[in-house]
């Protein structure tokens, strides 16, 4: 919070008490399940390093110069044929593509063009909190229905999106592929029935999909914008789980004209998306050193993803239960007879973090749930870590 005169400014965008649990994964010797970064040695970093030399040597009159709110055409054009090879969405030509600061921009712009205060956005219940955020920041009432093991209970979403004023139902928000925190999965049913609601309702659906083309068991799911007659999803995806982060460059895919309009609120607040990154991702697409990445990325992972599932169930037997992520980089694990928000402190005595679940619901928390991620710590750090869980969260510990 800041003070200037006599003024207070207050965001409603804080969480306090996940930024004073992030505070502690500085602290020597500290294991941190508690953050969502990818591991840096899936970054290609001699590949993207030469691609940036070549980048700002052979293409710097455009690459380093302000660029269209849009994005760059040759970008815009790669990431339209990117989405009908490895994703299956057809029909999304570059004009259907509003390139974006990451996937993060495209929440914040979309949601700043349309939401008013009062209105209702209908989500997963748990979500991504900081997708939550953005929707309260924008003075969004969040009305959110339960996951399931295969998705969001879609009979609980209708009932919640008949029960609002046809003027004041905006969008629905889900994450159909590793829900974050949950890990799980969208069945077809639940998908099909999505779209049949929207239809009904006449809303829009966002899909936020960073790890469509990340999936461990080689059964890869259709993305709801594949199945979208009706031209009804904003699909979002982002090149920060399958690249690297850094970089800043995600994107927004769906009708033409609604992109136009959130582009003129993202001209608001940055002119442009970062041309150099714009350029060096085009470059990366066109030599497939994306699409060659994920190969790199789904075998780090999953087998990172192995080594915290047999620590899990080793260390808490049957105590602990789960939905084993076909994707993603979180187990959102339950804890028999834990509450893991008053653990947290205990915990961090211990030297390890992890993010207590009931930050991550918009309603009705289950605190005996924690999301760990597994994508960041090493082999060491994951079976230690949750060693210090087990003593932390041992029944018998005073
Ligand atoms: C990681 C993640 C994002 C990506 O954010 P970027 O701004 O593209 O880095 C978006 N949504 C979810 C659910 C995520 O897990």
């Amino acid at each position: 919070m800041q003070r200037m005169g006599s003024t207070e400014y207050v965001s409603r965008a804080t969480n306090e008490d996940l930024e004073r649990i992030l505070a502690y994964a500085g602290r020597p010797g500290m294991i941190s399940l508690a953050g969502g970064l990818p591991d840096p040695s899936v970054f290609p970093r001699e590949e993207l390093s030469e691609i940036a030399g070549m980048v700002i040597g052979e293409m710097g009159q455009d690459a380093l110069q302000y660029s269209a709110a849009m994005g760059v055409p040759k970008l815009r054009e790669r990431i339209s044929r990117y989405m009908e090879e490895e994703l299956g969405i057809g029909g999304q030509g570059p004009d259907s593509v509003l390139v974006t600061t990451g996937s993060q921009e495209s929440l914040f712009s979309i949601s700043m063009s349309l939401l008013r205060e009062g209105d209702a956005v209908f989500t997963e219940n748990p979500t991504y909190f900081v997708a939550y955020t953005v929707f309260r920041e924008f003075g969004a009432r969040v009305r959110p229905s339960p996951m399931e093991e295969d998705g969001i209970d879609t009979h609980s979403l209708e009932a919640a999106v008949r029960s609002e004023e046809p003027g004041r139902r905006k969008f629905i928000y889900v994450m159909p592929v590793a829900q974050n925190p949950t890990g799980a999965s969208m069945g077809e049913e639940k998908k099909r029935h999505i779209l049949e609601i929207a239809s009904q309702y006449d809303l829009m659906v966002i899909e936020d999909d960073p790890y469509g083309l990340i999936n461990y068991s080689g059964a890869r799911p259709r993305p709801l914008k594949s199945m979208d007659g009706e031209g009804r999803v904003i699909y979002l995806s982002t090149f920060s789980k399958v690249l690297a982060p850094g970089l800043r460059i995600g994107w927004a895919a769906g009708d033409p004209g609604l992109l136009s309009s959130v582009s003129r609120v993202k001209q608001l607040i940055d002119l442009n998306t970062n041309t150099l990154s714009q350029y060096i991702c085009s470059e990366a697409l066109e030599r497939r050193l994306i699409q060659r990445n994920i190969g790199r990325v789904v075998e780090a992972y999953r087998r990172k993803r192995d080594w915290m599932d047999q620590a899990l169930r080793s260390e808490f037997g049957d105590r602990v239960s789960y939905v084993l992520p076909d994707s993603g980089m979180f187990i959102f694990a339950r804890f028999q007879g834990v509450d893991t928000r008053k653990m947290v402190m205990r915990a961090v005595e211990s030297g390890v973090l992890y993010l207590p679940g009931d930050s991550t619901f918009v309603s009705d928390p289950d605190y005996s749930t924690a999301r760990l991620n597994f994508s960041y710590p090493g082999r060491e750090e994951i079976s230690e870590g949750i060693r210090r869980l087990g003593r932390v969260f041992r029944p018998s510990s005073p």
